[in-house]
């Protein structure tokens, strides 16, 4: 039988907003996939045009953040079966049953798909970090010195559209963690965090949820998926920060395609601030967003 769904849907309908507002944030958003791409392109050509002080040409600029955001993006296809590990044999005698095993692969499927993007964009970060703030003040693990950075940089990295929202999205999602949302409101007061180190402390303390294995496997709804894709759409523009931060002369212009003659050039920091949304300038390089369905 023909699959009827992809594993990687959520990552395109995660964000569900209907209130039709012209100035709503979910307006000319780019799907998770083509912003992951866009960030991608954009440290490329950054660095093609050795905007970076320590880029040495011959090398790719920042390494493990476009690696990350290389497989990030990658995902196809996937099926996971969890029936595998079952010596449950029902689905043999009974259609109700098979249908059942059908509904547990197919959020398996999408669950790992999310995952598999999520780790990605999650080695990306710590990637982003690490060469972002080396030789800086801040101490303890990366994610920590992350969180740090942010809580010095706090007016400059609001300044990355939509962040706000973003972490209150993904903040939403994670809401019945109670673990994480515990956690987050105790780090807030600790170390008197606000936008956009209180995202840096979420990202951290959700992905300590996940590697330490407290995330089931979803039996009955997409929910975890999409909080997956919510928090990595996150971390991709903490991720434009990190960048940003780290350019030589950021008002300066720079082309926005390295391939693509014509489109344009655009002051480098209102490129980083802005590329996750459809934008005249940048669209031809994703001819790929019109003909997708995102509400
Ligand atoms: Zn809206």
């Amino acid at each position: 039988m023909k699959q009827s769904y992809k594993a990687t849907d959520p990552a395109a309908n995660y964000v569900d907003c209907t209130c039709g507002k012209s100035d709503c944030w979910t307006v000319g958003l780019l799907p998770l996939r083509d912003h992951t791409a866009a960030l991608y392109r954009a440290i490329l050509t950054l660095g093609f045009e050795e905007r970076f002080a320590e880029y040495d040409r011959g090398d790719d600029p920042w390494p493990g953040v476009i690696y990350g955001l290389e497989l990030s993006a990658s995902l196809e296809a996937l099926t996971a079966d969890p029936t595998y590990v079952s010596e449950d044999l029902s689905w043999t005698m009974c259609s109700a049953a098979w249908e059942t095993d059908e509904e547990s692969r197919e959020l398996a499927s999408k669950y790992a798909a999310a995952l598999i993007s999520f780790n990605f964009a999650w080695m990306a970060y710590e990637a982003a970090i690490e060469l972002s703030v080396k030789d800086e003040k801040y101490g303890g693990t990366l994610p920590v010195r992350g969180r740090q950075c942010f809580k010095s940089e706090a007016i400059e990295a609001t300044k990355v559209a939509s962040l706000p929202v973003i972490y209150r999205v993904a903040k939403h999602y994670c809401r019945d963690l109670l673990a994480v949302s515990d956690e987050l409101d105790a780090s807030i007061t600790k170390y008197e965090l606000s936008m956009p180190a209180a995202a840096a402390e979420l990202a951290r303390l959700f992905r300590n949820h996940i590697v330490h294995g407290r995330d089931p496997l979803p039996v009955y709804s997409e929910e975890p998926c999409r909080r997956l894709y919510a928090v990595a759409r996150m971390l991709l523009l903490l991720i434009q920060h990190l960048v940003l931060r780290r350019l030589i002369d950021p008002n300066r212009h720079i082309e926005l395609s390295l391939h693509n003659d014509g489109v344009g050039s655009e002051p480098a920091d209102v490129f980083l601030r802005n590329l996750h949304y459809r934008d005249e300038r940048w669209r031809s390089l994703t001819p790929s967003v019109q003909s997708r369905r995102f509400p």
